[in-house]
């Protein structure tokens, strides 16, 4: 939990961002809620009415203060997205929910963020296509079971194939890699990836977790810094102007600050291509 705190400590002292490019995100509401998500799912969360088993596979205690995280972190996103399709970019200091699924949640997912602000857009007319680029070491797979056969979105994920989860949902385009890949190995799949992707978007929703990080306790990859930096410039220059809206997705490193360091070298790069 403190990773959110510390990243948001990072980017300040080290001049990443100033205070007043750090907008608070509201919650999201049920309206946007529940194009993604069964009422069955939102009511039962919002009222604490779901039963234990079901609250079981999020690996979260339920409480007051999740649900308002939860909500909070959706709105985040759906913020962030807006504000890309007006600046070019925007971060989420939080999200990337892949897990959650539209009646129910898992691997500390709660709701689906990109679904919710995916569908947002679109049924409010403001993007046609929507390209999700998904390179948390875990397979997006809420993303997939939500959005995976819509044909105005496009869901690109680079993943563990040893990874959680162990029964994947199909994206549009999936590429799994090996245990122990490293930073050559992974550039090299991204870059041929990519240039197999033929779809034009209004928006990139990019899932920029760092779970790749060889140090960290819940990935199989042995990704350095020097490599996730070098990816996050290959999804930026791809982009080529197309919006951005980013969500900083997973990280597990220990100690948690390589996580922070990693997450606050992506906000680095990204400043880098807006000054261009
Ligand atoms: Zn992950």
């Amino acid at each position: 939990m403190e990773k959110y705190r510390l990243l948001r400590e990072k980017l300040l002292r080290d001049g990443v961002v100033t205070e007043n490019q750090l907008v608070p995100a509201g919650p999201a509401s049920d309206i946007d809620l529940l194009r993604a998500h069964d009422r069955r799912y939102v009511e039962g969360l919002r009222d604490h009415t779901l039963p234990e088993k079901e609250l079981r596979p999020i690996g979260l205690t339920w409480s007051p203060q999740l649900l308002e995280r939860s909500l909070t972190s959706v709105g985040g996103f759906i913020a962030a997205t807006d504000r890309a399709l007006k600046d070019g970019f925007s971060g989420l200091l939080a999200g990337g929910t892949h897990h959650a699924h539209a009646d129910r949640g898992e691997g500390y997912c709660v709701f689906n963020d990109f679904a919710v602000a995916a569908l947002r857009l679109l049924e409010l007319g403001k993007v046609k296509r929507i390209l999700i680029i998904d390179l948390d070491v875990h397979q997006g797979n809420g993303n997939s079971s939500i959005l995976g056969n819509r044909e105005d979105v496009f869901i690109l994920s680079l993943h563990g194939e040893r990874n959680y989860p162990f029964r994947k949902v199909p994206s549009h385009l999936d590429v799994a890699l090996p245990e122990g890949t490293t930073d050559e190995t992974y550039l090299e799949a991204l870059d041929n990836a990519l240039a197999s992707v033929t779809f034009s978007p209004d928006i990139i929703f990019y899932q920029a977790g760092v779970d790749n990080l060889r140090e960290d306790l819940l990935g199989t990859f042995h990704m350095t810094f020097k490599g996730l930096s070098a990816r996050d410039r290959r999804v930026l220059e791809y982009a080529n102007g197309i919006p951005v809206a980013l969500a900083i997705g997973g990280g597990y490193a220990r100690p948690i600050e390589l996580t922070v360091e990693a997450y606050a070298n992506t906000f680095k790069v990204a400043k880098e291509f807006l000054k261009k």
